[in-house]
């Protein structure tokens, strides 16, 4: 793949981990705003993912960040709805790569190569492609992990 694929894995950096738009929201005591945010999305984006277009009311609000990589700035840039396939390959370190991401899937019914065969059908890549994909995914993920970053909510904060 030369350009970015459609479906991209994004790893938040881990000292940013627990510090989503959804942590702020439940440890400031208003979880309602999470649930306005997915009701305005419902309205505006209907009941389908943002990705690959899937017809579902299960839906799952997922942030998008932007990195500044020189002055270690964060930025929340969209909060949109993806299916739950979706966005299992975004977070695909805690999904494929983690005891309890192994027994979350189990429980759902689904394997790897669920997950991988996603990532592959919305692409319509072959499945090296994953691979060389999520290579990659880490390799920002193990430098960006390395800084401690600012945070930009962008126009989302109350
Ligand atoms: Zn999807
Ligand atoms: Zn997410």
């Amino acid at each position: 793949m030369t350009t970015e694929p459609k479906l991209t894995i994004e790893l938040v950096p881990s000292t940013v981990w627990y510090s989503s738009m959804y942590q702020y929201y439940k440890k400031t005591n208003n979880p309602k705003k999470w649930s306005e945010i997915k009701e305005a999305l419902f309205a505006k984006e209907g009941y389908k993912c943002w990705t690959c277009g899937k017809e579902t009311r299960r839906l799952e609000a997922h942030e998008f960040w932007g990195y500044d990589d020189i002055n270690h700035i964060q930025k929340l840039e969209a909060i949109h709805h993806l299916c739950g396939l979706c966005h299992k390959i975004k977070h695909i370190g805690l999904w494929l790569h983690t005891e309890d991401g192994a027994r979350m899937l189990q429980k759902e019914r689904l394997t790897k190569e669920d997950v991988v065969g996603h990532f592959c059908n919305v692409n319509s890549c072959p499945k090296e492609d994953f691979h060389k994909h999520e290579n990659e995914a880490f390799k920002v993920w193990n430098e960006r992990s390395g800084h401690q970053w600012k945070q930009d909510f962008g126009g989302y904060k109350a």
